[in-house]
């Protein structure tokens, strides 16, 4: 069979899934990822052969695709701030906003600290380790904690730093539960934030395939998490410090609002337009 035979296929079983440019974009990631290759020339791709043994792997992508689970669990892997990292079902896929919060962060820190000062960083829930693996990259000098409730987390987390070569201290602990004692210059978090109301709203594809702790927080308030870290802050944040996150769309104003009267606060919209982030500065 073509690739390009494959491809109607392929189209025709997920349409009620994707549309068809998604499910193009789809096949081109998983024939690169099975077949080895780096394909710039897609044209004459479609038009080569597709062996029974790179069908049998991707005609099983495809049913998995099929019941709604993310390419990106399929294969193993994503690409984030063009990287590669390992990702599962434990955690949340990294997203593009959470690519943004860095950008943000990265370039406050840059203005406030040369590249090889030794600053403390605290990453809260941090999932497939990707913010602190980055900020480790930019600032090899930093102290950089990292903290997850999630046991299997900690482990794709660690063994993400390894892929990259880093050191990270990442420890598994309930953060809403624990009390904070250490001092730290920045503090970087994309805590769950979905209200559990909004669950309606949440594609089937997020909601049963990754994982709820890393989604909703665990109360009926979904500013649960920022208010812990405006308390912590409030001892634990050294001077010149600045809190940097990520946010319900829904809930900006009162995001900043938790901040406002102790830090110079920024809300700030993602690329999307949405308000997603919320900067707050030690005064
Ligand atoms: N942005 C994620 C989503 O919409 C949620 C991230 C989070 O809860 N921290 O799926």
């Amino acid at each position: 069979m073509k690739i390009r035979d494959f491809r109607s296929i392929f189209i025709e079983k997920l349409k009620d899934k994707y549309s068809k440019g998604e499910s193009i974009r789809l096949l081109k990631i998983l024939a690169e990822f099975y077949l080895k290759r780096k394909t710039p020339e897609w044209d004459s791709f479609w038009g080569m052969p597709l062996c029974k043994e790179n069908e049998n792997k991707i005609s099983d992508a495809l049913i998995q695709l099929q019941n709604g689970k993310p390419y990106q669990q399929i294969i193993g892997e994503t690409y984030f701030y063009g990287l590669k990292f390992w990702v599962n079902e434990s955690i949340l896929i990294p997203r593009p906003e959470t690519e943004e919060l860095l950008e943000l962060s990265i370039s406050r820190i840059q203005n406030t600290y040369a590249l090889n000062t030794e600053i403390k960083i605290l990453d809260i829930g941090t999932g497939s380790g990707v913010i602190p693996i980055i900020l480790k990259k930019k600032f090899p000098k930093a102290c950089i904690s990292a903290l997850d409730i999630s046991k299997k987390a900690i482990i794709l987390a660690k063994h993400n730093a390894k892929l990259h070569n880093i050191t990270v201290d990442f420890r598994e602990l309930d953060y809403l539960k624990e009390d904070l004692s250490e001092n730290f210059h920045f503090i970087i978090s994309n805590p769950p934030y979905i209200d559990p109301k909004e669950q309606k709203e949440i594609s089937d594809i997020v909601k049963h395939h990754e994982p709820y702790l890393a989604l909703f927080p665990p109360s009926a308030d979904p500013l649960t998490f920022y208010k812990k870290i405006y308390r912590d802050a409030k001892k634990n944040l050294l001077k010149n410090g600045a809190i940097f996150l990520e946010i319900n769309q829904k809930y900006g104003l009162q995001t900043k609002n938790i901040f406002v009267k102790d830090y110079t606060t920024k809300l700030l919209k993602d690329i999307s337009g949405n308000d997603r982030f919320v900067i707050a500065e030690k005064k």
